[in-house]
């Protein structure tokens, strides 16, 4: 009954309604620690089914309970499927069912510039990351991968922090990483979708299959490989580093708009199973 004692510990110290799954907009500074109205609660690493989570830190903010961890919970050694399932484990059984995730991601068109903000309205998983599913009960649909009050949150939460160029739909081909994409990789992805990362599609799926809403937050952090001639590593480095605390910020206002009761079409996206 390892998995029992594993649960029963995680609902007594961890529960929260709300998580945010770090990508690489936020790395660079140690979120939400030093954010305005943060207090943070605990911090701890899971013993999972799945081998030990990352490290999770609980936060208070605005009277909401919130676990975070960075960047997608990928830590060397461990596989991106092995690390997602830990994460998503450990957001169940602690009871969250808002989950806000964000990263960098590459244009695949000249016509959207880096630093540029896209709330996803759906994506192409091209990962092999397989077998990823926690519960296995549920039909999945994914008419509508993203939570509608989720993306308003995070698009109203963008124009407050004065951004100009926030895009309220795109389509974000995932890939598997951990390298770059190929030259003809991007040409063949380019007509299916507006950028290009490696995280999104396990976490939409994974959030559907426990049942909680899920919403995304991208930036642009460089050209796709083949779309303009050489991307520019220096400003991919800038960007890294010095839009952290303005995503952090979107990020913490977003949840402020949020309100775990407002109701939306998710949970009639997950159906169940008709299998045996
Ligand atoms: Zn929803």
């Amino acid at each position: 009954m390892v998995k029992k004692d594993i649960a029963k510990n995680i609902n007594s110290d961890l529960h929260a309604s709300f998580a945010i799954i770090g990508g690489s907009s936020t790395h660079s500074i140690d979120f939400p620690v030093g954010q305005a109205k943060v207090k943070i609660l605990d911090e701890k690493e899971i013993d999972t089914p799945y081998g030990k989570s990352p490290q999770f830190r609980l936060f208070e903010y605005n009277g909401k309970k919130i676990l975070t961890c960075k960047m997608h919970g990928w830590r060397n050694g461990i596989s991106r499927a092995d690390a997602s399932m830990q994460v998503f484990w450990v957001l169940q059984q602690a009871g969250v069912k808002t989950i806000l995730g964000e990263g960098g991601v590459g244009a695949l068109s000249k016509r959207l510039k880096t630093r540029d903000l896209i709330i996803p309205h759906d994506f192409v998983d091209l990962s092999s990351r397989r077998n990823l599913v926690l519960n296995g009960s549920h039909l999945l649909i994914m008419r509508e991968p993203f939570c509608q009050n989720i993306q308003k949150a995070i698009v109203n939460s963008c124009v407050d922090e004065g951004k100009e160029r926030v895009f309220e739909e795109g389509v974000y081909v995932c890939t598997d990483g951990n390298r770059f994409e190929t030259k003809a990789e991007i040409n063949m992805m380019k007509n299916w979708g507006d950028i290009v990362g490696q995280s999104l599609g396990p976490e939409a799926s994974l959030a559907r299959d426990i049942g909680a809403c899920y919403g995304s937050l991208q930036m642009v952090v460089n050209y796709a490989e083949g779309i303009v001639g050489q991307w520019d590593y220096d400003e991919f480095k800038d960007i890294f580093f010095s839009e952290s605390q303005s995503i952090a910020n979107i990020l913490l206002k977003s949840l402020s708009l949020l309100d775990e009761k407002a109701s939306c079409q998710c949970a009639n996206q997950r159906k169940k199973s008709l299998l045996k």
